[in-house]
């Protein structure tokens, strides 16, 4: 898993005693899960956003990254990540909605394969250099509608997580959730956005609602 370089530590509001300050704020929103808290105290979230707004990427908010998109909140990344891992760390995670590339490294300092799609092509390349920069390895990143899965139809997973917001589960990605497995997504009703934690088991999906959220919308086709 990727050593990030001392040329990607940052300085002044970049640097580790920021990020540091972050860590403390997401504990006292709850975050407990130790792994979690240290490797988003490791991976520059800096790097991930435009130059512009790079004195901002410590603060607990989401930001725009273009077309429309954005980067989620930390709050929100460090949830779904501590909710993938209520069960012990699975070696296999899907995610939809690759964005800059941010959830993608953090997942992929704890799981060892990290899958993820991305429907924006602009966005796609941009993750892939970054996630290569930062020399993440155990990635694999496809340019792809999430709504149909990862392509190839035979790979399943044991965990799934999405970073845009549906309003039905796509049936052909729940497919690929391996029986036991477990998939993060944010739903939208039609009012609200709520996040769901879905299982597989032996009677089917059985979904649990979470906290009320803000998302994009997960949208059809490619850009
Ligand atoms: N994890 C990302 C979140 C970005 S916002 C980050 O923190 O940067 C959600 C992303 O989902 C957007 O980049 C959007 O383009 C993408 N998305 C929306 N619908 C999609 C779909 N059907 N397939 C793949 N990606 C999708």
């Amino acid at each position: 898993m990727s050593q990030i370089g001392r040329n990607h530590q940052g300085i002044g509001m970049t640097s580790q005693r920021t990020r540091d300050r972050l860590i403390d704020r997401l504990r006292q929103q709850g975050i407990d899960n130790e792994q979690v808290l240290e490797v988003m105290s490791h991976v520059p979230r800096h790097i991930f956003v435009d130059e512009a707004l790079a004195h901002r990427a410590y603060e607990d908010t989401a930001l725009p990254i273009g077309y429309g998109q954005t980067i989620s909140q930390p709050y929100i990344v460090a949830q779904m990540t501590q909710l993938l891992l209520e069960s012990g760390v699975p070696s296999s995670v899907l995610e939809i909605g690759t964005g800059c590339g941010y959830q993608t490294a953090i997942l992929a300092s704890i799981f060892p394969q990290v899958y993820s799609v991305e429907r924006i092509e602009a966005l796609y390349l941009q993750a892939r250099q970054r996630l290569a920069e930062l020399e993440f390895y155990n990635v694999q990143l496809r340019h792809t509608d999430g709504t149909a899965g990862w392509p190839n139809l035979s790979y399943h997973f044991d965990r799934i997580i999405m970073t845009a917001a549906c309003t039905e589960i796509p049936e052909a990605l729940a497919a690929q959730l391996k029986p036991g497995g477990v998939m993060v997504l944010p739903f939208d009703d039609g009012h609200d956005q709520t996040m769901m934690k879905i299982t597989r088991s032996p009677e089917g999906l059985v979904s649990e609602s979470l906290e009320k959220v803000v998302f994009v919308p997960l949208l059809p086709g490619l850009e």
